[in-house]
């Protein structure tokens, strides 16, 4: 059903419409529990501690975190990964990264690597996915301090094998850094299962909260830098942050507005998530036979039939990219996005660097009649 006249498939940019029960958890955040939490004694300051600690405790949770202490909020997933590459990685180190990252993470290499970083890639496939056996002799080849690779792909909607990643990586004596981005909230995500040492995640996408909120997953025992230093509520004498887990890491007033929502959409998604997935399952690959019948349309990434985050993107022979999304949205109340999708390395990769694609990204609330509705959409823009 179009919601206030939309057909929402813009789900990988942020989901939308957010769950009444993020909106109720962020007016609860504004209301009884708005004061600021750690700070203060007063009841409006401690209920917003109590909710910062349940918040923390059910994504732990949701991402299988063990220790909730591991679960740091950060400002955001782009927030996260800076933070985890400029903590990490330092002059005369080695990091390996896939060929279809995100600016998220290829911009903070771009300066990292100005400043004596050597940044190397791994192959991908032709659906986009990290080839392991080059992926391991590239790791091998050199002292590797870091892997970095996402664990979906915000333009293929391929998805990586990062729990192999990590053990090619541990076994090499490096660190794996996963850009979960596009997959917390789409995946059954478990960090430990991962073997991932660092697992960063938007909280406005996939996990159906308000944006101005990501997360860190930190393993126990890997400490880096903190990015940001300030007030903590605690320990307030010593001019350093305190050593302890979460508090090292956030510095200064948490955005408790956005974490409330964060809880409140990882509480839908616990009760829901296989129900989800099986749905966006169902609407990717209605949406990937669809847009292959209409006449001059290529899908990025894996082939039909084959597994992928709930994202499809598409490129027509001779219609550009931009005119398909102005039309779809302009003639039929249809959001999708054109262009490159913050992704260049994606696109080069998939060879569609020059024209960009139109990107089709569905989530929890999207339904079938939506996807036939944008194949129909398609093909009567494509065939003008
Ligand atoms: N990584 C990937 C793969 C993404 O798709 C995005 C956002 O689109 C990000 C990182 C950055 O997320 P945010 O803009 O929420 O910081």
């Amino acid at each position: 059903m179009p919601h206030d006249g939309i057909i929402y498939l813009d789900h990988a940019a942020t989901s939308w419409p957010k769950p009444p029960e993020v909106f109720a958890a962020v007016k609860r955040a504004l209301g009884p529990a708005g004061g600021n939490p750690h700070r203060s004694a007063h009841r409006l300051a401690l209920e917003a501690a109590r909710l910062v600690l349940e918040a923390r405790s059910a994504v732990a949770s949701f991402l299988g975190a063990g220790d909730a202490r591991d679960l740091l909020f950060v400002p955001g997933c782009t927030f996260g990964l800076n933070m985890a590459l400029k903590g990490l990685l330092g002059a005369g180190d080695r990091v390996v990264i896939s060929s279809v990252e995100h600016n998220a993470v290829m911009r903070p290499l771009a300066v990292l690597e100005a400043h004596g970083v050597e940044v190397v890639r791994m192959p991908v496939d032709g659906a986009g996915r990290v080839d392991l056996d080059a992926a391991e002799a590239i790791i091998a080849a050199g002292k590797t301090k870091a892997v970095v690779c996402q664990h979906a792909s915000n333009v293929t909607g391929a998805i990586q094998p990062v729990a192999d990643l990590a053990d090619i990586a541990h076994e090499h004596g490096a660190v794996l850094v996963v850009d979960g981005a596009q997959a917390a909230g789409h995946l059954r995500v478990d960090v430990r299962a991962l073997g991932a040492d660092v697992y960063v995640a938007s909280g406005h996408k996939g996990l159906l909260g308000p944006q101005g909120v990501g997360v860190v997953y930190l393993a126990p025992g890997l400490e880096l830098p903190e990015l940001v230093q300030g007030g903590s509520g605690g320990e307030s004498v010593s001019p350093a942050m305190p050593d302890a887990r979460p508090d090292r890491y956030e510095a200064g007033t948490p955005p408790v507005p956005a974490i409330a929502g964060l809880a409140a959409g990882v509480g839908v998604l616990a009760r829901e998530l296989d129900a989800i997935m099986a749905h966006e399952r169902r609407l990717v690959q209605r949406l990937v036979d669809g847009l292959l019948e209409v006449p001059g349309i290529a899908v990025l990434g894996p082939a039909p039939g084959e597994e992928r985050a709930p994202v499809v993107s598409i490129i027509h022979e001779s219609v550009e990219p931009d005119r398909i999304a102005y039309e779809l949205d302009s003639r039929f109340g249809i959001a999708v996005r054109s262009g490159l999708h913050c992704a260049p390395a994606a696109h080069a990769s998939a060879g569609t660097l020059e024209t960009g694609a139109v990107r089709f990204s569905v989530g929890r609330g999207v339904t079938e009649d939506d996807v036939e509705r944008a194949v129909e959409a398609v093909r009567e823009v494509c065939q003008a």
